[in-house]
């Protein structure tokens, strides 16, 4: 068979055979799609030999560029040792250097601050370690004599993942409003979603205005809730939105005075995505449980943590008899091949001075966003470290969205592709999220084509 046959093979196989996530796939069978055959650094190749820019970095999973020697040797080596045996009452190597090299990373990260986290409770994607999360905070409330802390907080535009659990803690209406009806009890506290804060007509401070009703969240019902769970700094999936200086650390200080639990979900902004290993550390505080995923095996294997505190492992502690056993567990739990790739991308932040080396790209990124801010469809830039969105509006001065059928996003992201870049947006916004290990040239090159693309489409429009 020649090269091209078999695309056209591969191609007919994807059409009839697989159902993608998060895609309408009556577009998908009519499309042609791209197949990625290969990657290198921060560039995919495809079938037709053209490289692209991974400007999201596969879906902000990658960190450090793709093919890393170090990794791929780290996952060869553990190869040739086992490829995976359960964490059921057995233990395996690379789970156990991970664990403590995640344990001091967290040290690190939160130093001096309480609580410390202490342990490391393994799964294999960002919504399942956010479900472990909402089961150990929910069972930690009954082994401390208080069941009937049921409950949990989100925040509006919260995103923590598509499993049931992780859907009704989030609240990203488009994605997850069919399916409320399974959802569990959350209360839903404001968005310090400062250029479209719903608080701003009553109260002229938006952070301020949203810990206000968070307070009052907590004050009238703090009995019954278990925890709070956020993104800090960075509501991802909801849109990019930035939260002012202040609201992390202000909601911090609720949870500890009205006894109810942090649940960081650093699925997206942890490892360095946001400038710091963690995002927690922009306003020094720390969470009573760490949940993270996509970053931590530099996309090579699907991998997750939940990293909870001493004072709620102790609380599980007990004889058999008492039921008090976290009864939670996946097959592929520490998965050996997963965890050597894991702690050789945290090696990585240390050889290639990684945290360093990014500032100067989060300033350029910093600087370019505020020229772009300046073109009409332009409603508002915002950016940490190196995630960034750009808001894309109908009318500057109103603020109205574009409507959700306009596939706005979309328009900009596919001229980005014929321009070798791959880009895929949130609704109405843009996202610019490339691995960290992203060149400075690359990433003006980038920037660059976002700018005349939206210049373009404001000619059309
Ligand atoms: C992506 C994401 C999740 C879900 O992770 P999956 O691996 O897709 O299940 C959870 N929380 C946040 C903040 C995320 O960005």
């Amino acid at each position: 068979m020649t090269h091209s046959e078999d695309i056209k093979s591969i191609k007919n196989s994807d059409r009839h055979f697989i159902w993608h996530p998060f895609t309408q796939m009556k577009h998908w069978a009519d499309s042609d799609p791209v197949v990625i055959t290969e990657a290198r650094d921060c560039f995919l190749k495809d079938e037709k030999g053209r490289w692209y820019l991974d400007a999201v970095s596969s879906l902000w999973v990658n960190i450090h560029g793709h093919k890393r020697k170090e990794i791929d040797d780290a996952v060869k080596a553990q190869l040739n040792k086992v490829a995976h045996t359960t964490l059921l009452g057995l233990a395996n190597i690379p789970s156990a250097k991970l664990a403590e090299k995640l344990i001091y990373t967290t040290n690190k990260s939160f130093a001096g601050l309480m609580p410390r986290l202490s342990k490391v409770f393994y799964s294999d994607n960002g919504s399942t370690a956010v479900e472990v999360a909402l089961k150990m905070a929910f069972q930690y409330w009954i082994h401390k004599r208080q069941p009937n802390k049921q409950q949990f907080v989100g925040i509006k535009n919260g995103y923590h993942g598509d499993t049931i659990g992780a859907m009704s803690v989030g609240s990203v209406e488009v994605f997850h409003g069919t399916f409320g009806p399974l959802f569990i009890k959350t209360l839903k506290a404001p968005s310090p979603y400062c250029y479209r804060c719903e608080l701003k007509k009553t109260h002229p401070d938006c952070e301020l205005a949203c810990l206000d009703a968070m307070e009052n969240i907590l004050k009238a019902d703090s009995e019954n809730i278990a925890a709070v769970i956020l993104e800090p700094m960075v509501q991802a999936a909801g849109g990019m939105i930035i939260w002012p200086e202040g609201y992390l650390k202000g909601v911090r200080e609720l949870c500890t005075k009205y006894s109810v639990l942090l649940i960081a979900d650093e699925v997206a902004t942890g490892f360095g995505r946001t400038g710091k290993m963690f995002a927690c550390e922009h306003e020094s505080i720390a969470p009573d449980l760490l949940c993270i995923s996509k970053g931590i095996t530099n996309g090579y294997m699907p991998l997750a943590a939940t990293i909870a505190t001493d004072e709620i492992y102790d609380s599980f502690l007990g004889e058999f008899s008492e039921l008090k056993t976290f009864f939670h567990g996946h097959s592929y739990t520490g998965n050996p091949l997963a965890c050597a790739a894991a702690a050789s991308s945290l090696n990585i932040f240390e050889s290639d001075n990684t945290l360093t080396n990014m500032q100067p790209k989060a300033a350029l990124l910093k600087q370019e966003l505020n020229e772009i801010a300046n073109l009409p469809i332009v409603g508002d830039v915002r950016s940490l470290g190196l995630i960034a969105g750009i808001e894309l509006v109908k009318d500057k001065k109103t603020k109205e969205s574009f409507p959700w059928e306009d596939a706005i996003g979309w328009k900009v992201a596919h001229k980005l592709r014929e321009q070798g870049i791959i880009m895929r947006p949130l609704g109405n916004v843009l996202v610019v999220m490339p691995p960290l290990s992203i060149l400075i040239d690359d990433l003006k090159y980038l920037l660059d084509s976002l700018k005349k693309t939206i210049i373009a489409l404001v000619n059309e429009c």
